[in-house]
């Protein structure tokens, strides 16, 4: 389309312009036609111009002539009377103004009347209408001449006078003055420029329109004029006049008219076309203003209506190009088509803003995940990102795998991802990749794996690798993220180290112990598991300090690992606390085992040199031999338990090895823990005494207060069994109480039935003698009871007194000062120094049993019960032997200068009943 690249406007224009083009040539052409045809009226007027003076002049000539007719039978014409006739005439001149003059002639051709004045007859002989009328004695007309009065042109007519005999007697005439015939042209002519003129036969002009184109009188000059008009008749015609300006003209003669009469009536044919021409550029000029109006109006609608709305469209439509996306048409609505398209631009354009904002906000989201992610990936120079294509070629890489691999990006990239691979394991990678690309199942993808990694300086280290495979399009790429993990292995093994180690001596600890433990249990070695626990090291603290106790529990670690061989393991497992797994895979050694056992006993028992004196401390031990058939790690610890809780027992060290009756005795124990409480409740405990003698005297001095518990279904339970359990599960104080209101009671009430006052002894544990309940106990029982203090005795071991010496002392010395007598039980067995003694507020000695027994054979015990007494007697104290059992006993205990015996010799403990007969009957 040429047009495609013109504005609106342009078009528009054109097509008014197009609009208009026909409009102007169809009005030249109609304007042409319209010229054609006005020449045509032209002419038709301007020959109606021409007959309408030839008739009006014919019309004139004829009623000049019937004027003429009537006036000549009037009386006063024809009848001579000149005076008459003068007056009539006068009178018709005035009536008719047109004419001249009315005068009659008589015969002799004189004039005799006329409407004007007449000073004297005029002979007229010459005027050739009159002779012409004379003549033909009918109506006669003269050719046109100036009036002699006048001088103004004129036509003369004439009717003969006729007498009865119808001779000529004379004429009546009268005289048209063709002046009037000029004004008259005025209301003839119809066309501008319209010029009629009246000339006769020579040429003479007789009249003319307008006035003085053509001067009265004067000859016409234009010959092709005179040419046209000298064919007689009438018609139209054209010819030259005077400056070369073309004549259309219609012409006519006035018949009758002597010497000839032409009309001719022309106008230019030059103004004509000119007016014609002046219409037709008029009418263009209308026709070119419309156009233009209708150019300025259509272009203002269209402007107003079109343009502006369509500009403001394409306006929007560039802005929404521009990336405006707020812009808006501004002339929707929904009536027009203009409208339509608005609200069709809006509507894209709110389309087109939703989905550039979604766009945007996915561009948005993506730029940010973008962002996130190559942060994540930029920023990490821990974790090593990288990817590679499916023949396993580096594609991407990032600094924490320039970190971790020592490479650059630049060097690494392009390059197989084998290179960060050690050696050894290349083939397996190869391999394994091989198989991912050909089978497309991929083992290790979405886990993650531990795998040895290649530092570009040579250096393997461990390393988790998680790998993922993605596809672009057929390809296959895969991506790995890679920690390096070295510092964890370590810190694994250091938190290993710290789980399985004991962190103040560094040995391993429980944990460490058991996982061995259970480990060779299920490899079913042989061997033995130990406890091993140090004691009595309250006292080292006490005398060298915290330090050497630490020191003492440093070195026993130590000494005993220094027995270990490389599947044992020696841990530490409390304070004071450890546990051996002894493997011996050795079949010489396993034989051996209890010897192996009792070296780690000895070793740990040894002495320990501190602040240059030996040391020693207590150790008990118990071992469990491992049975590879039956043991289980939780049976095996249990038997260590048992067996290292016998040796507890023991005050010096020991060692224990389990056995099945040690189990037996535990199983016991428990049972007799369970049934004590209902002892207690129940008063299932009676009192037994047993008479003690004077040696000098040979008398009872008193007894000692023996406990005995008859229990329903295992007969009697030895007070040796349950009163150490009694000790241990709490429950001595409430049995003790008891002991001592009832031996204080039945001593009393033997004073009453024997008059004897018989001094009672009573046994009291080592929890008793460091307890201030005991001693408000004591305080309270002494206020209330009937017996005198210094009937009542209580025995304690030097054990008890030896555990906290202080509060002993303290105890020992107020129950003293109540006046209650304190005896010390089976003195020798303990560790008691005898320096302590002194301090002691005590009253008697109780040669434990031991002595007395071997004394007959053994010269050294003899030896140490006669110390005892003498020393005893130095402190003031008495002295009585225990177990004394056959007669020999009494012998040498008198000759060792024991006051005082107790045995079964003399009596066994006994009710109280038989008690009070036995004293009786003594
Ligand atoms: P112990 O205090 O040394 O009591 C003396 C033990 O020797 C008594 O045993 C007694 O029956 C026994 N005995 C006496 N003469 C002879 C003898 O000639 N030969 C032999 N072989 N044994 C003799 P028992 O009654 O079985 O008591 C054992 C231990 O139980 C007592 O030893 C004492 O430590 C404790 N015990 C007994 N009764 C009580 C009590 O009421 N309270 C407390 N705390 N302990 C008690
Ligand atoms: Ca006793
Ligand atoms: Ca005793």
């Amino acid at each position: 389309m040429a047009f495609a690249g013109h504005s609106i406007k342009y078009r528009f224009m054109l097509l008014i312009v197009l609009v208009a083009m026909p409009i102007a040539f169809f009005d030249v052409y109609h304007e042409n036609q319209e010229m054609q045809r006005s020449t045509i009226k032209v002419s038709e007027d301007l020959m109606r111009s021409t007959d309408t003076v030839v008739g009006k002049v014919q019309d004139i000539i004829e009623s000049s002539h019937d004027l003429l007719v009537g006036l000549a039978v009037v009386d006063q014409i024809s009848g001579g009377d000149r005076q008459a006739c003068s007056r009539l005439l006068h009178k018709v001149g005035v009536r008719y103004s047109k004419y001249t003059n009315f005068s009659v002639v008589n015969q002799d051709k004189y004039i005799i009347c006329s409407s004007g004045p007449l000073p004297k007859p005029v002979h007229v002989a010459n005027s050739p209408n009159i002779n012409e009328a004379f003549a033909t004695k009918a109506f006669a007309i003269s050719p046109f001449k100036f009036g002699v009065l006048s001088g103004k042109p004129i036509l003369v007519f004439s009717e003969p006078l006729l007498d009865q005999n119808n001779k000529v007697v004379g004429a009546i005439n009268n005289g048209l003055s063709l002046t009037w015939l000029g004004e008259y042209f005025a209301s003839v002519v119809t066309l501008t420029d319209e010029h009629i003129v009246v000339f006769d036969d020579k040429g003479v002009v007789l009249a003319s329109y307008p006035e003085g184109h053509f001067q009265e009188g004067s000859v016409v000059k234009d010959a092709s004029l005179i040419e046209l008009v000298g064919q007689q008749g009438s018609g139209t015609g054209n010819f030259t006049h005077r400056d070369n300006i073309e004549m259309m003209a219609a012409y006519g003669g006035i018949p009758n008219i002597p010497g000839g009469a032409h009309v001719v009536s022309f106008a230019s044919l030059d103004v004509l076309q000119s007016d014609m021409l002046v219409n037709l550029y008029r009418r263009l000029a209308v026709i070119s203003l419309l156009t233009i109006l209708s150019l300025i109006l259509v272009w203002g609608g269209v402007r107003v209506l079109l343009l502006n709305p369509i500009d403001r469209l394409v306006a929007s439509a560039e802005a929404l190009a521009q990336g405006n996306l707020k812009v808006r048409s501004d002339v929707a609505n929904e009536t027009s088509e203009l409208g339509r398209l608005g609200l069709a631009f809006d509507q894209m354009a709110e389309a087109l803003a939703a989905r550039t904002e979604a766009v945007e906000e996915t561009k948005q989201a993506l730029r940010q995940s973008e962002a996130k992610l190559r942060a994540i990936f930029q920023s990490t120079n821990v974790t090593a990102l990288i990817s590679t294509d499916a023949m396993g070629n580096l594609v991407t890489w990032n600094p924490g795998a320039e970190k971790i691999f020592g490479y650059s990006e630049k060097e690494i990239l392009g390059q197989p991802v084998s290179r960060l691979v050690p050696e050894q394991f290349k083939e397996a990678h190869n391999a394994g990749l091989n198989r991912a690309a050909n089978t497309r199942v991929y083992h290790i993808i979405g886990k993650t794996v531990e795998m040895t990694g290649l530092h570009k300086d040579g250096r393997e280290f461990p390393l988790t690798l998680s790998l993922g495979v993605w596809d672009v399009g057929a390809q296959k790429y895969f991506s790995a993220v890679i920690n390096d993990i070295t510092e964890r292995k370590q810190a694994e093994k250091k938190i290993h180290q710290l789980a399985y180690t004991d962190p103040y001596t560094g040995m391993p600890n429980e944990a460490f112990f058991l996982e061995r433990l259970n480990e060779n249990i299920d490899q079913n070695n042989q061997g033995f598991v130990a406890s091993v626990e140090l004691s009595g090291i309250g006292d080292i603290i006490g005398t060298f300090g915290l330090e050497a106790a630490e020191l003492i529990i440093y070195q026993t670690g130590k000494r005993l690992r220094e027995q270990l061989n490389s599947q044992s393991v020696v841990a530490r497992t409390g304070e004071r606390l450890f546990k051996i797994v002894f493997i011996s895979n050795d079949p010489s050694e396993v034989v051996h085992l209890a010897a192996i056992a009792n070296r780690f006993f000895q070793i740990a028992c040894d002495s320990f040199e501190l602040m240059g004196s030996s040391v020693f401390v207590n150790v008990s031990m118990g071992v469990s031999i491992i049975d590879p058939r039956e043991s289980t790690a939780k049976s095996i610890l249990t038997d260590v338990e048992i067996s290292h809780h016998e040796a507890k027992n023991s005050i010096t060290s020991s060692l224990v090895f389990f056995e099945k009756s040690i189990k037996k005795q535990l199983v016991r124990s428990t049972q007799i823990v369970a049934r004590l409480h209902s002892a207690i409740e129940n008063k299932e405990f009676q009192l037994y005494y047993q008479p003690q003698f004077n040696l000098k005297t040979n008398t009872i001095i008193g007894c000692e207060a023996l406990i005995r518990w008859p229990e329903k279904t295992q007969g009697w339970i030895s007070p040796a069994e349950f009163i150490p359990i009694a000790e241990k599960s709490g429950r001595i104080e409430e049995i003790t109480t008891w002991t001592v209101d009832e031996a204080s009671r039945a001593a009393a009430s033997w004073i009453a039935e024997t008059g004897l006052k018989l001094r009672v002894g009573v046994n009291i544990s080592a929890e008793e003698l460091d307890s201030q309940e005991f001693l408000h106990y004591v305080t309270k029982f002494i206020e209330t009871s009937k017996l005198p203090p210094e009937l009542l005795e209580i025995e304690i071991t030097e054990t008890a007194i030896m555990k906290d010496v202080a509060m002993a002392t303290s105890n020992l010395r107020k129950i003293h000062d109540m006046g209650i007598s304190i005896a010390i039980d089976d003195f020798g067995t303990g560790q008691a120094s005898l320096a302590y003694l002194k301090n002691f507020p005590i009253n008697r000695l109780k040669i434990d049993q031991s002595f007395v027994k071997s004394a007959l054979t053994n010269k050294t015990d003899q030896h140490i019960i006669a110390s005892i007494v003498n020393l005893a007697h130095l402190l003031d104290m008495e002295v009585i032997a225990e177990g004394v059992e056959v007669e020999e006993h009494i012998a040498l205990l008198v000759a060792l200068g024991c006051d005082d015996v107790q045995g079964f010799y003399l009596a066994r403990p006994m009710p109280e009943d038989q008690f009070v007969k036995f004293v009786k009957s003594f």
